[in-house]
C-alpha cells in the first residue's frame, strides 16, 4: 500500500481548519513522516497513523512549522515502546536544535533514533541495494535557513506474466529462482527472465517545502510519481514569495509541468488566504495532471504505475 495522508498544512501559523505541517507516507512496509509540526501527535491520532507506522523521519529544516512536533512524536515512540530503529533525516545545520528538541528520553534515543543528517548539494540517505523501499536522497533547496527536500525512487525491477510462464510451463519455485538467477533451464531448454517478464519502472515521491525556484526543486521533481510542494503564496504575492524564500502556487504547478509530474499535491498556505480553490485555480492555468489542493487529514494514494 503506497499513500499519503496529510496531516497538518499551514505555514507560519496554524487556523482554525489547519494544524501546522505534517505528513506521513506509507510506502510498502516502511512509514516516512515528514516536516512534523506542532500538533502533529494529535493529527496521527486522528489520521489513525500509530507510533509504530513510523520508521524514518525527515526534517526539511528547522523553522517551527517544520520541526516542533518532533519532541511529541519522539515521546509517543517512547511512550508506545515502539523499539525498532528510527532514522532521523535533517540538516546537518540544525543539529543543536534537533538535540533540543530531543532532549526527554536520552536513553531510549540512543537505543532507537538514527540520526543521519544530510549535508552538502545531495546526500544519499538510503540506497536502493541495502533498503526495503528504494534510494533515499536530500537534495538542497534554497530557503532563509538551511532546507533539503527528498526524493524517494524505487529501482526499476520486473513484472511477471503469467500467461508467459504458462505457455512455457514455469510454475512454483522455478519462478523464484528464475527471479534470482535470471535464467533457468527447463526439460532441456533456457528460459530467460526477459522470455516470461516485461519492465516494471520504479515509482517516485518528492517532497519539496520552504524554498524559491532553484535546481533542486526541478531535481527532486523530476517524473515524479507523486510530488508534495509547498505553495505558500498566490502569484499577486509573488514579491513576497521572492524575498521569503517560497513558491508560489503557479511557480509549483509550473515546476510539475516541466517535471513531468503525474499527481501535484500543493500544501504549506499562507493564513493570509480563505480560499484554498484560488490555489487551484492559479495551478490549473499550467498544470492538467492530477492536482491536489491539501486540507488536514486527506489522504491521497500514489498513483497506480502507467505501464
Ligand atoms: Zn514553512
Ligand atoms: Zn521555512
Amino acid at each position: 500500500m503506497r499513500e499519503l495522508i496529510i496531516l497538518g498544512t499551514a505555514s507560519q501559523v496554524p487556523t482554525r481548519t489547519r494544524n501546522h505541517n505534517g505528513y506521513f507516507l506509507r510506502w510498502d512496509e516502511t512509514g516516512f513522516l515528514f516536516d512534523p509540526g506542532e500538533g502533529t501527535q494529535r493529527q496521527m491520532t486522528f489520521a489513525g497513523v500509530a507510533a509504530g507506522d513510523i520508521h524514518r523521519v525527515c526534517v526539511t529544516h528547522f523553522h517551527g512549522d517544520h520541526c516542533f512536533g518532533l519532541p511529541g512524536a519522539f515521546s509517543r515512540l517512547a511512550n508506545d515502546r515502539v523499539e525498532h530503529p528510527v532514522h532521523c533525516h535533517f540538516p546537518m545545520s540544525g543539529q543543536p536544535l534537533f538535540d533540543r528538541l530531543c532532549w526527554t528520553w536520552p536513553e531510549y534515543r540512543r537505543r532507537v533514533l538514527r540520526e543521519e543528517p544530510a549535508w552538502g548539494e545531495r546526500t544519499v540517505l538510503a540506497h536502493e541495494s541495502t533498503s526495503d523501499f528504494g534510494r533515499l536522497e536530500a537534495v538542497r533547496l534554497s530557503h532563509g535557513i538551511e532546507s533539503y527536500g527528498y526524493r524517494l525512487t524505487e529501482p526499476d525491477g520486473r513484472r511477471m506474466l503469467p500467461d508467459k510462464l504458462a505457455a512455457l510451463g514455469v510454475t512454483g519455485p522455478h519462478i523464484s529462482e528464475l527471479q534470482r538467477e535470471g535464467r533457468i533451464e527447463l526439460d532441456g531448454e533456457t528460459v530467460t527472465l526477459e522470455d516470461v517478464s516485461a519492465p516494471r519502472p520504479g515509482q517516485a515521491f518528492a517532497f519539496v517545502m520552504d524554498t524559491r525556484l532553484c535546481d533542486g526543486v526541478y531535481a527532486l521533481a523530476d517524473h515524479a510519481d507523486m510530488l508534495v510542494i509547498e505553495s505558500t503564496f498566490l502569484t499577486e504575492d509573488a514579491p513576497l514569495g521572492a524575498e521569503h524564500g517560497h513558491l508560489t502556487a503557479r511557480q509549483a504547478a509550473q515546476v510539475a509541468t516541466d517535471c513531468g509530474v503525474r499527481t501535484l499535491v500543493l500544501t504549506h498556505f499562507s493564513q493570509r488566504y480563505s480560499d484554498p480553490a484560488a490555489f487551484e485555480r492559479e495551478a490549473r492555468e499550467v498544470f492538467d495532471g492530477e492536482l491536489y489542493v491539501a486540507e488536514d487529514l486527506m489522504r491521497f494514494p500514489v498513483p497506480k504505475r502507467a505501464h
